[in-house]
């Protein structure tokens, strides 16, 4: 076996500032759990609101899965496609929700420049690379349908022309969106961070969230370091929220499917060989059932590829040897490179794939990003604050859509290393 880095390459080679332990407030506005994308973006919008603030997090700030994504950005655009959509709720509405994406990565991009964060964004667009003269046929049907939304735009690859997005023979075409591009994670979430403790807010590491009981004025909320009383909660803690849930929250866990996505990055390779491999610096996937994606490392200089883990562990050096696999179908010459780091983290699905977002029970929430949730949280985060500070122009398109749970699903979703195993084995008979 590969003598992996069993750690996140995003937490190598960042400056970091030492955030201290804060003393436990006793009373406070808001306390919100998990200090991700989702829990961080809310609270500087609410500190600037003038509202007080404690963060939670029952890890090391960045070991959530926004300190360890593939940095990947985009509309996100729902899984269903605007067929699927308008099954389900009608055309407008399924325009609604897709063109919901795009406003998300339009406001992504206009708030790291407004607020001056370093994460290494860059709109270099995404290569989706298809196997499959049928399978392509289908891709630039759906993108040709997407062509509705406002600003969507994206471009048919030719057969002769994959060698200009991809150093690959395994694809037969595909497409260019050009609305996509990348940021480095971890940089994003020590800015925030940063940003939310220069606001006065706290922050508080590996410091459980264990218990929520309502109150005439508010919550009593208990912590494994004690006790304090707020006015209102966020609950932000997305693929987490029934691991570290000691039973609370089940509202919660009941409607999320956590999904283990696992990453590896290689070591430093030849200028020439990652030219080639990525002569566009575009974000890469495929049309694999077994959700498949991979870049290139902002200083250019590694791969970084990801996929779902094989099962419900997070076993980064077993993982590492399932994906090096995977990517040497894409890349056979890293057969012989070696893998650095191996690492993985939760996600959170849900079972109609949209995220969620408003105030149950009085606690506040965004969560269930599907797997995409760098854009989508940052967004939601600015519209569940505004909501939160009873501010306008809170509404989204997912607001009223029904947070499905299913009989007998209790948070543990006991069922998907079949379906991936499955997923797997469709890929392998279509030759991916
Ligand atoms: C390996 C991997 C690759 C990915 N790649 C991409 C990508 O390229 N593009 C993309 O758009 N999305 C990607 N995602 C998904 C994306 O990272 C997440 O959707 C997003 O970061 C969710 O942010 P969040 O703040 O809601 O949750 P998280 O960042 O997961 O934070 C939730 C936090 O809540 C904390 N928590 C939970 N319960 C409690 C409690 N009771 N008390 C205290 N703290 C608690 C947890 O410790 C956790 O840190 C990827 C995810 C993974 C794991």
């Amino acid at each position: 076996m590969h003598q992996f880095k069993n750690n996140t390459y995003w937490h190598t080679n960042v400056n970091e500032q030492v955030i201290s332990e804060a003393a436990l407030p006793k009373n406070i506005d808001v306390i919100i759990i998990g200090a991700g994308f989702t829990g961080l973006a809310t609270a500087l919008h609410l500190l600037r609101g003038g509202k007080s603030v404690a963060v939670f997090d029952a890890m090391k700030l960045g070991d959530g899965a926004s300190g360890k994504n593939g940095g990947m950005i985009g509309p996100s655009l729902h899984k269903l496609g605007l067929d699927g959509l308008s099954g389900k709720y009608g055309k407008e509405r399924a325009l609604d929700i897709l063109q919901e994406g795009m406003t998300a990565i339009d406001y992504f991009q206009k708030f790291i420049v407004e607020e001056n964060i370093d994460c290494d964004l860059k709109m270099t667009g995404r290569f989706r690379g298809v196997i499959g003269k049928k399978a392509l046929d289908g891709v630039m049907r759906d993108s040709e349908n997407l062509m509705a939304l406002n600003g969507f735009k994206f471009d048919v690859v030719k057969p002769e022309n994959v060698h200009d997005e991809i150093g690959s023979d395994i694809y037969q075409g595909g497409v260019i969106y050009h609305q996509d591009g990348g940021i480095h994670p971890y940089k994003l979430v020590r800015a925030l961070a940063e940003k939310v403790l220069q606001l006065g807010g706290s922050i508080h590491q590996e410091t459980r969230v264990e218990n929520i009981i309502k109150t005439p004025t508010g919550f009593q909320i208990a912590t494994e370091k004690g006790s304090l009383l707020a006015g209102d909660v966020v609950v932000a803690s997305n693929g987490y929220s029934k691991k570290f849930s000691n039973g609370m929250l089940p509202y919660f866990y009941k409607r999320l499917l956590p999904i283990t996505s696992a990453m590896i990055a290689t070591e430093e390779l030849p200028q020439e060989q990652i030219d080639r491999m990525f002569p566009k610096k575009r974000m890469h996937g495929g049309n694999h059932r077994l959700v498949q994606y991979y870049r290139a490392s902002p200083d250019h200089k590694r791969v970084l590829f990801g996929a779902r883990g094989p099962d419900a562990y997070d076993r980064p050096l077993q993982n590492g040897t399932v994906l090096k696999k995977h990517l040497c179908k894409i890349f056979p010459e890293l057969d012989k490179v070696k893998i650095d780091y191996s690492w993985s983290g939760k996600v959170a699905y849900t079972f109609d794939h949209t995220p969620h977002l408003g105030k149950h029970d009085g606690l506040y929430y965004a969560i269930g990003y599907c797997g995409s949730g760098v854009t989508r949280s940052i967004y939601l985060a600015r519209q569940l604050s505004r909501r939160i500070l009873g501010q306008s122009d809170f509404q989204t398109a997912f607001d009223d859509l029904s947070f499905e749970s299913k009989p007998f699903y209790t948070g543990t979703p006991w069922f998907m290393p079949a379906i991936l195993k499955w997923h797997s084995f469709l890929d392998h008979i279509d030759g991916n």
